[in-house]
């Protein structure tokens, strides 16, 4: 079933929440809405399922405009973060719950619970309750419940925000696996970006309301479509500076800004892992300090007469060598994306030079 919005508009009083957002869903399609707190995710979410209404704009539901239609008509099954389980009813009986609810026999219930528990590598667990499962369990529970009445939507709202990182990522897999069998059109609502990139096969990035973006996890990374975006996706140093002769200069550091009108202001965005830098007495920066994070190390530095800058290499890189703090390192910028001060829109990239 795919889902499109047409110029969704939703205000609480004088603040807008969902600003003119339109946006599509494949039939099948694993869609993430990925944007910070208060950004508007859950108000669209919400609108969809109709347990919200709209001030103005459409819902369809393949094709069929669904405004008039109550929740319970929708087809939609959910997994919010803090939608309980029953904790009186057994996980068969919690799994079970929709079922009953449309008054399918018991021997329907049993036989379709049994293959739900299966499938979320729940076997044998049927007879807990939920206080006796650990949070990723639980987790699975709400997604299989969700699941039982065989929805045509399945809207998931932060659903894995309440567990610890390692079995977040192992309900990511989980997620993914599952539809990778069950196909059912999905949106999966969160803020954290590695989760949207994990499991998604299309990202709608949202910010104040409104969609910046709506592309696959590839392209948001390598085409970001605002300045929000390129802020927000992977980590970056942001400047804000004029074009001059076919640079921005931040300090002694020159971002290539060819092609740029000079007096053009900007906003330079320099992804940590699109920056070299190498030891040089002659250089323009000076270290300020190194952090190994795992398999990388992070390099703070400060350009001369400029702001601090970051940069991010592989453990092993090679350019690491005689970095420490104190030290003097030139600056390569092998990949600067630039955003004119009032456009928003992306003017021009700076591909490696030769
Ligand atoms: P997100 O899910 O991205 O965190 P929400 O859609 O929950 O964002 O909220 C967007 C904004 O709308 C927030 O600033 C929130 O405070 C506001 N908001 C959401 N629901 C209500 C409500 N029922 N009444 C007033 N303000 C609301
Ligand atoms: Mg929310």
């Amino acid at each position: 079933m795919s889902i499109r919005v047409d110029h969704l508009y939703k205000r609480f009083g004088d603040f807008v929440a969902v600003d003119d957002v339109s946006l599509e869903v494949e039939s099948g399609e694993l869609v993430a809405f990925l944007g910070p707190s208060g950004s508007g995710k859950s108000s669209i979410l919400r609108i969809i399922a109709g347990l919200e209404r709209a001030d103005s704009g459409s819902v369809f539901f393949a094709g069929q405009a669904a405004d008039h239609l109550h929740a319970r008509a929708r087809g939609v099954g959910f997994v919010f973060q803090h939608y309980a389980l029953f904790r009186h009813m057994t996980v068969a009986q919690n799994i079970a719950f929709g079922l009953r609810v449309q008054g399918k026999s018991r021997a329907d219930q049993g036989l379709r619970v049994h293959e739900l528990l299966d499938l979320m590598g729940l076997a044998g667990l049927g007879e807990r309750y939920p206080r006796q499962l650990s949070g990723g369990q639980r987790q699975r529970v709400a997604l299989a419940r969700a699941l039982a009445p065989q929805p045509q939507v399945l809207l998931l709202d932060e659903p894995f925000g309440a567990v610890d990182a390692r079995v977040r990522e192992e309900l990511r897999h989980w997620l993914r696996r599952l539809h990778d069998e069950v196909h059912v059109t999905s949106i999966f609502v969160t803020h954290d970006q590695e989760e949207a990139f994990s499991v998604a096969d299309k990202v709608i990035v949202i910010n104040r309301g409104r969609v910046e973006q709506a592309a696959s996890p590839a392209d948001i990374l390598d085409h970001p479509a605002t300045e929000f975006v390129a802020r927000f996706i992977g980590d970056a140093n942001v400047y804000e500076g004029k074009a001059l002769g076919g640079v921005v200069p931040i300090g002694r550091l020159e971002i290539p800004a060819a092609g740029v009108t000079d007096g053009t202001e900007v906003s330079a965005v320099l992804r940590f892992y699109d920056l070299k830098f190498w030891k040089e007495d002659q250089g323009i920066a000076r270290v300020v300090r190194t952090m190994t994070l795992g398999d990388r190390v992070k390099v703070e530095a400060v350009i001369d007469d400029g702001p601090v800058i970051y940069s991010q290499f592989p453990r092993r890189s090679s350019l690491l060598a005689g970095i420490e703090p104190g030290c003097r390192i030139h600056i390569e910028v092998t990949l600067a994306r630039l955003y004119p001060k009032d456009a928003g829109i992306l003017v021009s990239t700076t591909p490696p030079p030769a």
